[in-house]
């Protein structure tokens, strides 16, 4: 959806008191994020502060034990687990960029794009084809659909993770770090694919160490400290006028 359209009146998805704990080790304490349809939320803070877990709480790959998300569609309470159903709703809302790709590296890039559709969605071949030749051709990757994953740099590759996550045709991209794998030299070229995704008004959340980054494309930052949202607002609210000592600690860190 364009980001110049009418502002909506209600988030993609509203995540509310998320509590997720590993054994006797609590690392989310009632967590709540809006994401609104067309903007970009970034998630900063320390390692270890639970930005991850978020993520991964967004589409099933961990169940947070309390906590409610809620589209204009559902509402999931986490509380009673996540039935069949509410699996599949999570699968449809999101698609997840990883740190390292996890691509297939005995399939060639194309088949690695066109597995999730064909086998998961039951797209025919075909179309699953032509749209993955789309999508590789838009970030510059067309020529190199037969090549295997250990062909490309480790850019490429992330660039392929993108595309493959595009090909799910999810309402929402969720990034983990989708640079923090590569060598300086190869972050650009990853952001950028990240930056224009945000122009064609993708909804996003996206935990990032890139500070400059996520001023620059982040509609909305949420500083994470301890399992906690200790401060949520504009970049230049967040980066220009922390309010809280611990994001004032966190920015002159990495400053
Ligand atoms: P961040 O993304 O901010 O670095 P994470 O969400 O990855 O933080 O981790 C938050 C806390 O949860 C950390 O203390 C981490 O060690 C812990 N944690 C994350 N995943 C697991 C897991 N699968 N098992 C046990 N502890 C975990």
């Amino acid at each position: 959806m364009p980001s110049d359209v009418a502002p909506a009146s209600q988030p993609l998805l509203a995540v509310r008191g998320l509590v997720k704990s590993f054994g006797d080790l609590t690392v989310l304490h009632g967590v709540d994020l809006d994401l609104w349809p067309g903007r970009v939320h970034a998630l900063i803070g320390p390692s270890g502060s639970g930005k991850t877990t978020v993520l991964r709480s967004l589409n099933g790959l961990e169940v947070a034990e309390q906590g409610t998300l809620t589209t204009p569609d559902w509402s999931i309470d986490l509380a009673s687990g996540l039935s069949r159903a509410d699996r599949a709703r999570l699968a449809a809302l999101s698609s997840m960029v990883f740190q390292q790709h996890h691509l297939f590296p005995h399939l060639t890039v194309l088949d690695n794009v066109i597995v999730g559709p064909t086998v998961v969605q039951r797209v025919p071949r075909q179309e699953a084809v032509e749209r993955a030749m789309a999508l590789l051709e838009r970030v510059g990757l067309a020529e190199k659909a037969a090549a295997r994953p250990s062909e490309l740099s480790g850019g490429q590759q992330q660039r392929v993770g993108i595309v493959r996550a595009l090909a799910m045709r999810p309402q929402m991209l969720l990034f983990d770090e989708p640079t923090s794998a590569l060598d300086p030299e190869l972050v650009g070229e990853v952001l950028k694919v990240v930056g224009e995704l945000a122009d064609d008004g993708w909804t996003m959340a996206i935990v990032t160490h890139e500070l400059a980054f996520a001023r620059a494309v982040a509609d909305t930052v949420s500083f994470f400290d301890h399992g906690v949202v200790v401060e949520q607002g504009t970049p230049e609210q967040l980066f220009d006028n922390p309010q809280s000592e611990r994001l004032q600690r966190f920015l002159r860190r990495l400053t």
